[in-house]
């Protein structure tokens, strides 16, 4: 496959022929006997889509070394041997929220001792050390309680002023919701206020289960599953691409995992709006939600395949190192996720909630951790539409700046 920005086939990248591409893989003989693998492999190659019934058969696959198989000979046809990344920087506006989601370890309260809220000074002053090396700056935070979208036209302005050339990917579903009521706007006209001041795309964050019952129990006064996806369907109208995530191992049970796949991939047949889908799990603390059912090591793998697998529509599927670690994420990368988070230089809400995932890795460490898995490590811009294939030790990128 070729990945030079001139020949590329798709605007996401990745083989839009990828079924034909699956149809002529020899098939493991671990695959072939197993009659659910067997099925799910047929259903792709042969109706394009597996139904909620077989996806959640797929959780009850013992062989699992044989699901992740073939969630690689899936991702494999798609993106052949690539694996994408980005250079970018985390950089969080505030802790302060209005609401109390049980999971959440992020949110202060307004008088807490760690409460912090950025001025747009100290926003820009944070990406300034990082601006030659980044094309993208993700910024999500708490609810504020005084913030309309006025602080965030100003803040975005500014930043695309100073950093024309960084991507702005701000903003989750219940950050727009919240500031649409606190502005007196539509979803609508706060997104395109938005969009117009230089917001270029939204993260998926705060999906975490799109079944109601379990958002009842795990974060009261989030925005409703509908209220979710029609958030990010008015984002996709308006041409705004966005990500789409699920936080798993709190309290759902397999079924509402599968829901949750099936309701992302109805809305991408209508809007073909998201680009990506991040699947992470909950990091336990011991005092946030005690009942969690906490997911192992082989459950997060499991989970990533069975994205790769249920999500035909989702071109990228990530691993997100920031919650399941290096070590994970790379077998991650054999279990059917194409793509890594970035350089990401700074993190607060997963390791508020104890990940442990070094935040000082260079370019050059995630091009060697990608490289150890057999893989092309290939940088991308956020909406995947230019390409660089990184090496070790690279000194010149012909179409990004390098972070050195
Ligand atoms: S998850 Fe988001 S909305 Fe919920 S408490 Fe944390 S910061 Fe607030």
């Amino acid at each position: 496959m070729d990945t030079s920005q001139e020949s590329y086939p798709a605007p996401l990248g990745g083989d839009l022929n990828w079924r034909n591409r699956l149809s002529i893989m020899p098939i493991p003989t671990s695959i072939s006997n197993n009659p659910t693998l067997l099925r799910a492999l047929n259903s792709l190659i042969e109706e394009g889509r597996i139904k909620p019934n077989l996806g959640k058969a797929l959780y009850s696959v013992t062989n699992i070394n044989s699901l992740f198989t073939l969630a690689n000979m899936v991702k494999q046809s798609r993106f052949d041997n690539q694996i994408y990344f980005n250079q970018n920087l985390h950089v969080n506006t505030t802790n302060i929220c209005v609401l109390a989601c049980r999971f959440c370890a992020f949110r202060k309260g307004p008088r807490h001792d760690e409460a912090y809220e950025l001025s747009i000074d100290e926003y820009l002053h944070r990406i300034e050390r990082f601006s030659s090396s980044i094309d993208e700056v993700h910024s999500v935070g708490g609810l504020h309680p005084v913030w309309d979208i006025t602080h965030y036209e100003d803040l975005y302005r500014s930043a695309k002023t100073k950093f024309p050339h960084i991507h702005i990917k701000s903003l989750t579903a219940v950050e727009i919701k919240h500031l649409s009521k606190r502005s007196n706007l539509t979803v609508k006209e706060t997104l395109q206020r938005l969009k117009n001041s230089g917001l270029d795309s939204i993260p998926g964050g705060g999906a975490e289960i799109l079944v109601d019952k379990i958002r009842d129990r795990i974060c009261r006064g989030k925005e409703s599953s509908n209220e979710y996806l029609n958030i990010h369907k008015e984002a996709h109208t308006l041409g705004i691409p966005t990500n789409c995530t699920m936080l798993f191992g709190t309290i759902e049970t397999i079924q509402d995992r599968i829901v949750h796949l099936d309701l992302l991939r109805q809305l991408q047949d209508e809007t073909n709006g998201f680009q990506c889908f991040v699947p992470y799990p909950f990091l336990p603390d011991f005092s946030r939600l005690p009942e969690a059912q906490l997911a192992s090591s082989n459950e997060i793998l499991r989970m990533i395949a069975i994205s790769r697998l249920m999500l035909d529509n989702i071109p990228h599927i990530k691993a997100y190192r920031m919650n399941i670690g290096d070590d994970v994420a790379q077998l991650a990368l054999l279990s059917g996720a194409d793509d890594i988070d970035g350089t990401v230089g700074h993190e607060e809400i997963m390791h508020s909630a104890g990940s442990t995932t070094a935040l000082d890795s260079s370019n050059q460490d995630l091009i060697r951790l990608i490289h150890e898995t057999g893989q092309i490590a290939v940088r991308r811009n956020t909406v995947y539409s230019k390409f660089n294939i990184e090496n070790v030790q690279v000194t010149k990128s012909t179409s990004l700046p390098l972070l050195v």
